[in-house]
């Protein structure tokens, strides 16, 4: 994974994930979450507080007493795909996204433009997608920990991809509900108007 000017990675910074546990060692706030977060923000990640800032472009380099701020944040990934576990004919694939201050992301699979739909369906059967809980942030672990049943149950749903037919039920319902009162109310209508 290579980061430029993505939170506090000013200069171009590649990493090397080789098969195994990789852990990142360092000084509080020297930049470890910010890997995390590049890892996140290049398969698609959207919420800006998920990358824990307020806004989307608080992921490009904001400048330090030395260095100026720089205008765009990119991270490239490439994964290694002799396996074939993504659906995509090549032996490696790179995947970058783009931003710049003006707002906006762009996004390539081997330097191809794309949506971020591509990017996600691409991602979408290997489960190492965004919203695949393959990213555990800090802190999370003690909500999970912490949650009550119904609160873990909500996680478990999640996680099954059954929470949004969840929300869409509980949406429709509430259509119905008011449906069934406007037709109760034209019942009233049509007893008054006879
Ligand atoms: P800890 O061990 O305390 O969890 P950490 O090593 O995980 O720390 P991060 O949270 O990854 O540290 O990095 C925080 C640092 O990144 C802070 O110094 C912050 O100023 C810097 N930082 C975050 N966003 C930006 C940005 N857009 N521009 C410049 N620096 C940034």
């Amino acid at each position: 994974m290579t980061l430029r000017g993505f939170k506090s990675f000013a200069s171009a910074t590649t990493m090397n994930f080789e098969p195994g546990i990789t852990c990142i060692v360092g000084p509080n706030g020297s930049g470890k979450s910010n890997v995390v977060d590049a890892l996140a923000w290049v398969m698609g990640e959207q919420g800006a507080k998920s990358l824990r800032g307020g806004k989307m472009e608080d992921v490009i380099f904001a400048g330090t007493s030395g260095r100026s701020p720089l205008g765009r944040a990119e991270v490239v990934l490439t994964i290694d795909n002799t396996d074939g576990a993504l659906p995509i004919e090549y032996a490696e694939v790179t995947i970058s996204r783009t931003m710049f201050r003006n707002g906006g992301s762009d996004y390539q699979i081997n330097g191809q433009n794309c949506r971020l739909l591509d990017v996600q369906e691409l991602l979408s059967d290997s489960g190492i997608g965004r919203e695949m809980h393959v990213i555990v942030g800090q802190g999370q672990l003690d909500s999970i920990l912490r949650a009550t049943p119904e609160g873990r149950r909500g996680f478990v749903e999640e996680a099954a991809g059954v929470l949004k037919h969840r929300k869409r039920k509980e949406k429709a319902i509430r259509k119905l509900e008011s449906t069934e009162g406007n037709l109760n109310r034209l019942g009233d209508l049509i007893t008054e108007i006879r």
